[in-house]
């Protein structure tokens, strides 16, 4: 398993501070991105939407998962749960400097996480930029 954190940054003029409404860890604010299969490579066509307050079974397993999906290619079977707690709030200190400030973790297994979008929800209007990294301090299980 590999945690990949996303990073945010966004030009932050007249604003303070960016979080989603509900906070860093707002139940409802959907995440959007597409997974890319560990095995062969595939990257799914669309963006998947996960949420924090919308898990499912993981087959085989007593676990849930905010995402559950089969690689339309291989047909391997990957999951992504969301870890809370991780995330920071975006300020404008930060920003000026050009730094990112973490929002949200996701532990993968089987996928990669490529290519966020954002929709909306946010507690204020500005261009936001992101990237996943990873997150290697977090890793311990
Ligand atoms: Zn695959």
């Amino acid at each position: 398993m590999v945690n990949y954190m996303l990073m945010i940054t966004a030009d932050l003029e007249n604003i303070t501070s960016l979080q989603p409404q509900g906070g860093c860890d707002d139940p409802s604010f959907p995440y959007f991105f597409k997974v890319k299969c560990g095995r062969c490579g595939e990257l799914s066509q669309k963006e998947t939407c996960v949420t924090l307050n919308e898990t499912v079974p993981v087959p085989a397993s007593k676990g849930t998962a905010n995402l559950v999906q089969k690689c339309k290619f291989c047909g391997r079977e990957g999951t992504v749960l969301m870890v809370p707690g991780k995330g920071k709030l975006l300020t404008q200190e930060i920003s000026d400097i050009g730094k990112y400030a973490p929002l949200m973790m996701f532990d993968c297994r089987g996928y990669e996480p490529e290519g966020f979008v954002f929709g909306s929800g946010w507690k204020a209007e500005s261009v936001v930029n992101c990237r996943f990294i990873h997150a290697f301090s977090c890793s311990e299980t």
